[in-house]
C-alpha cells in the first residue's frame, strides 16, 4: 500500500525468545516467498528485520526508537518533523505496535466493518488488556474495547485473596490512576476511560488491592520514570529525580507538608515542558495520585508511617 521496500520489527533488548521466534518466522517467510526480492512474482520488492535495542524504556518512543535503530543513542528527536515525512534514515516512516499490524490479517480478510463491529461506536475492534498485580490470573487477555472492567477483573481470576480492590491504573503506569468506585462502573475503550479520568493507553491495567500504599507505589512509578529519562529534557531529567526524591523522604517518614506541595509544584512543572511524553509519565501519576489519594500522602506527612494496614 505504501510502497516501502523495507520493514523492521523493532524489540526491547530483552526480548531474546521473541525475537527468536520472529528470526526462524522470517527465514520461513522467505522461504515461503512472502518476503524478499518480487514477492510472489509480482513487482513488489520487500524485506524485513529484526532488530533488538539495548533495553531502554524510551525507545518505545517512536522517533527514539528510530534513533535507536539507526545506531545512535535511543534521544526522542523533536517534532516536527514527523516520521511520516522524516522518519527512519530520513526516510517517510509508518511506525505501528505489533500490536495494531498483528490486527491487519483478519481485517484483510474479514472486512474492515466485521473488525469495527467487535467494538463499540467509536471504539472498534479488540484489544489486548495485559492485566498485572494483585489478580489471580495476570496474563494478557485479548477482547473487545468496551469490555466492562468488571468482566476483565473476574477474566483476571478477580482479586487476589479474596482481598477489596483500591484503584486501577488503566492505560499503564504512565497514565492517571482511578479509584476502584469509578473503574467498576468503567468500560474499557479510549472514550470510556477518558471519560472516567484516565486514559486507555497500552491498555497495560495495573490493578491494586486494599494493601497497597499508594505512596510507595507512586514512588516505585516515578523511581522507574526518573531512572528511564534519556536526559535531554531539564524539566523530565532534574524534574523526575526531584519527584523521586520528595518522594522518598515522605515514604520514610521524614516529608514535611512543604515537600507534598513541593511535589505537585515540580509535577506540574514538567508536564507541556519536554521533548516527549516521558515527562507527562511522571506528571499524571502524581496529580492522579494525590488528587485521588491524598489522605494517604498527608498521613504519611504527619504521623511518619503508612495508614494502610499490611502496606
Ligand atoms: Fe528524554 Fe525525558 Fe525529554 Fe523525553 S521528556 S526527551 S525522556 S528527557
Amino acid at each position: 500500500v505504501m510502497n516501502a521496500t523495507v520493514g523492521y520489527n523493532y524489540l526491547r533488548g530483552e526480548f531474546t525468545e521473541p525475537y527468536e521466534v520472529m528470526e526462524k518466522a522470517l527465514v520461513e517467510a522467505y522461504a515461503a516467498g512472502y518476503l524478499g526480492k518480487e514477492v510472489f512474482g509480482s513487482d513488489v520488492d520487500f524485506d524485513l528485520y529484526n532488530h533488538l535495542g539495548a533495553g531502554a524504556y524510551i525507545c518505545g518512543e517512536e522517533t527514539a526508537l528510530m534513533e535507536s535503530l539507526e545506531g545512535k543513542k535511543g534521544f526522542p528527536r523533536f517534532k516536527p518533523p514527523f516520521p511520516a515525512n522524516f522518519g527512519v534514515y530520513g526516510k517517510p516512516s509508518n511506525v505501528n505496535n505489533t500490536e495494531s499490524y498483528a490486527s491487519v490479517p483478519l481485517i484483510l480478510e474479514k472486512g474492515g466493518d466485521w473488525f469495527l463491529e467487535l467494538g463499540k461506536p467509536n471504539n472498534g475492534g479488540v484489544r489486548v488488556y495485559s492485566v498485572s498485580g494483585h489478580v489471580n490470573k495476570p496474563g494478557n487477555y485479548e477482547l473487545p474495547l468496551g469490555t466492562p472492567f468488571k468482566d476483565l477483573l473476574e477474566i483476571a481470576g478477580g482479586v487476589r485473596n479474596g482481598h477489596k480492590l483500591k484503584a486501577v491504573i488503566p492505560g499503564g503506569t504512565s497514565m492517571p490512576i482511578l479509584p476502584a468506585d469509578i473503574i467498576m462502573e468503567t468500560d474499557m475503550d479510549f472514550d470510556s476511560v477518558q471519560k472516567a479520568g484516565s486514559l486507555l493507553g497500552t491498555a497495560a491495567v495495573v490493578v491494586m488491592d486494599e494493601t497497597t500504599c499508594m505512596v510507595d507505589a507512586l514512588l516505585n512509578i516515578t523511581g522507574f520514570y526518573s531512572e528511564e529519562s534519556c536526559g535531554q529534557c531539564t524539566p523530565c531529567r532534574e524534574g523526575s529525580g526531584w519527584v523521586e526524591r520528595l518522594l522518598h523522604k515522605i515514604e520514610h517518614g521524614q516529608g514535611t507538608p512543604e515537600d507534598l506541595a513541593n511535589l505537585e509544584r515540580v509535577a506540574n512543572n514538567i508536564a507541556g515542558r519536554t521533548i516527549c511524553a516521558l515527562g507527562e509519565s511522571v506528571a499524571w501519576p502524581v496529580g492522579s495520585f494525590i488528587k485521588h489519594f491524598r489522605e494517604e500522602f498527608e498521613y504519611h506527612v504527619k504521623h511518619k508511617k503508612c495508614m494502610v494496614a499490611g502496606a
